[in-house]
């Protein structure tokens, strides 16, 4: 087993909603930990890392060991012979080798978003988050709707850390498609269309113990 560290530095807002709303005020709100902190779950990290995982692995061009089942046929069912992204990232018939851990606040920003809270801790609208307010579009009429105006609660760009676990031993061809699909991940959450959740660097792995 392997324990490595990562990290998102965010370069516009971001939005992982709970699918928590306060009626008639705000329509969706962040993932909050029991500390009333932002969050991000590692699923939505996991993800979009699979995303950019499968595509590297279908452009080709990558050493012979690393492959994938072909487009359209079924996930792996073989323990043995089955392709990377299925070993690394599982599938409904193996567990995944990679298991990514939720994104906190990075350590040097808790003190910060903590003293935010404590000034106002105002249940509708948290200090530490901004409003972003949108409208909804007639598809008829091309104007905006009345009474269609929503807010979405957003977290500043800021940085955000999290735990990452090999379960198992990955070769040096694996390790280093892990890496490089890590850094092609190019946003998480939030709408592309609004520019939100954008990442600068990728997911930034680093090995216990050494920055990357
Ligand atoms: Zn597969």
């Amino acid at each position: 087993m392997t324990e490595w560290t990562y990290t998102l530095k965010f370069r516009s807002s971001v939005s992982i909603f709970s699918g928590l709303a306060v009626a008639g005020l705000v329509d969706r709100m962040v993932m909050r930990n029991h500390k009333g902190l932002p969050f991000i779950p590692g699923s939505s990290v996991k993800g979009r890392w699979r995303f950019f995982a499968e595509r590297l692995l279908q452009n080709g061009g990558l050493p012979d060991d690393l492959k994938i089942h072909k487009t359209g046929e079924p996930l792996c069912k073989n323990l043995k012979s089955r392709c990377t992204l299925c070993k690394l990232f599982g599938n409904p018939a193996f567990p995944s080798m990679l298991l990514v851990g939720k994104a906190e606040l990075d350590e040097t920003l808790k003190g910060h978003f903590e003293n935010l809270l404590k000034q106002n801790p105002n249940p509708v609208n948290h200090p530490d988050t901004e409003l972003r307010p949108g409208t909804a579009i007639s598809r008829i009429t091309g104007t905006t709707l009345k009474n269609h105006l929503f807010f979405n609660e957003a977290v500043p760009p800021v940085i955000f850390t999290g735990k990452l676990i090999i379960n198992g031993t990955l070769n040096d061809n694996e390790e280093k498609f892990l890496r490089a699909s890590a850094r092609l991940v190019d946003r998480i959450g939030g709408r592309k269309s609004v520019g939100m959740g954008g990442l600068d660097g990728g997911i930034r792995i680093a090995s216990k113990g050494g920055a990357e």
